[in-house]
């Protein structure tokens, strides 16, 4: 099998202009970035809102993802075989893994989006216009410190981190301003991944430039000496970091390998941070498209869950259907199989984990939707193995799934996906939120806690108790909570797998994120400026003089 950048580029791209017409997108209503890539002008305010919302979440991941993206692609690819108007809704990918952990997350196999090494590497420019924006608001802080704080800013109070899109642990904790008086006031600051700023999350979350302006105006900096929150409107430069981000905040076009159209926009992680592509680049496919196929980061009790809870709320809609995306490797880890022995045939280990798979769709039935089971394929699961799955699915969980083999065969393998998809997005269903704005914080983080993670109780640090009460004395109790949680277990120990019960969650502290409109609950050993592994996939990616890239998976 060739790797995914040689299919990539080995693959033959329509023009953009194409891809746009396929949408009925006309030429005057994009900004190409080369042949194959374009950003989309599209006016909310126009939308057509009749389009059916497929939501794609999964079980557990192993560290190698469990193929969301390329069952969303692949998928994709099937709605094109069935002559259906489909566009794609999906994130950008973060440097940080790329380099990191996961290489590439442009989909895999015959199921990917391309130009893959454009989209992996800089793509159109958002994250790095995010980052500068970041980091400018972080000097304009310093900075007015520097020249009299009129704010009366406590330097010791600054929330605002800085941010690079690189996992780079080192960075986690700094001093900045050291160099004497000329060089800044000396404090304690830190580095986030750029994925985890609160202007990725407001990028994500904005409907349009005037929002994306006031969002940016209201988030909260830190406190004064006397204790007085600090917005970005203080210092009067909320202008000026929406003009940097006025290319980034418009939905980029794209195209699956079966020239699929796809919206590849804005790239919050799900543990840390809310786990889904733009509002604006969702909208844009449900105006364009029949159908939307969106991906909501890791399993249904991060991404999922905050799609529910936090985005479909502010895009006025819910899905259509649910695909709960399951393989039988991570179900084995799940089940206690070492995870270096996840090749090797064992039943046991599936039958043991398996419940995983059952909290997972449960997760995502009480929202009250149809949720169909995507049983992604590897060469390594045996016949045996996937039986199992498949009458599992049929007969314990009484849900419609299918096996989908798109890694290896492109849409052709998803096309018995796609129909039980199109069946389940025309049954009638009535959208349940887990929880309403006026449950106190406390409850909503109990509704998580209880309803989606299967735990019994939440524990809050000293400090998360004072962040609550200030949060509420400030009168910010009605905003929902966003969970920044590990994506390997429901709990808040990334070892604890399966489907535990009788558990608590340690929430360590609670942050206000006013431009984004949520509270971030941290809990366990969560960590917003992730590390590298000890063999990053850096280490085996090259170009040569041609400028032909190898080893970005
Ligand atoms: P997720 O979106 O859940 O993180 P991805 O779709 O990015 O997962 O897939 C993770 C990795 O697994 C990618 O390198 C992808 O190529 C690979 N992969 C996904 N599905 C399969 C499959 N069925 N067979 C082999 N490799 C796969
Ligand atoms: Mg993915």
């Amino acid at each position: 099998m060739k790797s995914d950048v040689e299919i990539s580029q080995e693959s033959s791209m329509e023009p953009i202009v194409k891809i746009a017409d396929k949408l009925g997108i006309s030429e005057d209503q994009i900004e190409q970035y080369g042949h194959y890539k374009a950003k989309v002008q599209f006016d909310p305010k126009t939308e057509r809102n009749d389009g059916k919302l497929i939501l794609v979440t999964s079980i557990n991941p192993t560290t190698a993802g469990e193929g969301k993206t390329t069952v969303t692609i692949g998928l994709g690819d099937a709605f094109t075989e069935l002559h259906k108007k489909i566009a794609l809704a999906l994130r950008e990918p973060s440097l940080g893994p790329v380099m990191g952990m996961k290489g590439g997350a442009t989909g895999g196999g015959y199921a990917q989006v391309v130009p893959m090494d454009d989209i992996n590497l800089h793509f159109t420019g958002d994250f790095d216009a995010l980052t500068e924006a970041h980091n400018t608001l972080a000097a304009l802080i310093d900075n007015h410190i520097q020249h009299g704080n009129q704010l009366n800013i406590d330097p010791r109070q600054i929330v605002w981190k800085r941010v690079l899109d690189v996992n780079d642990r080192e960075l986690r904790q700094v001093v900045v301003g050291l160099g004497g008086r000329t060089s800044g006031v000396p404090r304690q600051d830190g580095f986030d991944i750029t994925v985890a700023s609160e202007l990725m999350a407001i990028l994500c979350l904005a409907t349009d430039l005037t929002d994306l302006k006031k969002r940016i105006g209201q988030m909260l900096i830190g406190y004064t000496y006397d204790r007085q929150p600090v917005l970005v409107s203080d210092l009067h430069v909320q202008g000026a970091l929406t003009l940097l981000l006025k290319d980034a905040i418009k939905p980029n076009l794209v195209q699956t390998i079966e020239h699929t159209p796809a919206f590849i926009h804005g790239g919050p992680f799900a543990n840390i941070a809310h786990g889904c592509n733009s509002i604006l680049a969702t909208q844009a496919a449900l105006h364009f498209g029949d159908y939307t196929i969106t991906e909501a980061g890791f399993g249904s009790d991060l991404g999922g869950e905050k799609f529910m809870d936090i985005v479909a709320p502010k895009l006025k809609k819910s899905p259509d259907c649910v695909v709960v995306v399951a393989t039988v490797r991570a179900l084995k880890l799940n089940g206690g199989a070492d995870k270096n022995n996840l090749n090797t045939e064992d039943l046991n280990a599936l039958e043991t984990g398996i419940v995983n798979l059952k909290r997972h769709v449960e997760n995502m039935q009480q929202y009250g939707k149809p949720v169909v089971v995507a049983i992604n394929k590897f060469v390594s699961d045996s016949d045996a193995e996937i039986n199992f799955l498949k009458d599992y699915v049929h007969n314990e969980l009484g849900v419609k799934g299918a096996v989908i083999n798109s890694w290896a065969e492109g849409g052709k393998g998803a096309v018995d996906l796609a129909k039980e998809v199109i069946a389940a997005c025309d049954q009638p269903a009535t959208f349940k939120p887990l929880y309403s704005s006026d449950n106190s914080l406390l409850e909503k983080i109990n509704a998580i806690v209880t309803k989606v993670y299967g735990g019994t109780n939440v524990e809050l640090s000293n400090k998360a108790k004072n962040a609550l009460k200030r949060i509420e004395k400030m009168g910010y109790g009605h905003l929902p909570v966003c969970m920044a949680k590990t994506q390997y277990s429901l709990t808040d120990n990334a070892k604890q797998l399966g489907a535990p019960t009788n558990f608590t969650i340690h929430v360590s502290d609670l942050q206000l994120k006013l431009g984004a409109g949520f509270i971030v609950a941290l809990t366990g050993k969560i960590l917003t400026m992730p590390g590298l592994p000890s063999h990053p996939a850096a280490l085996d990616m090259d170009i040569d003089e041609n400028g032909r890239i190898t080893g970005l998976f």
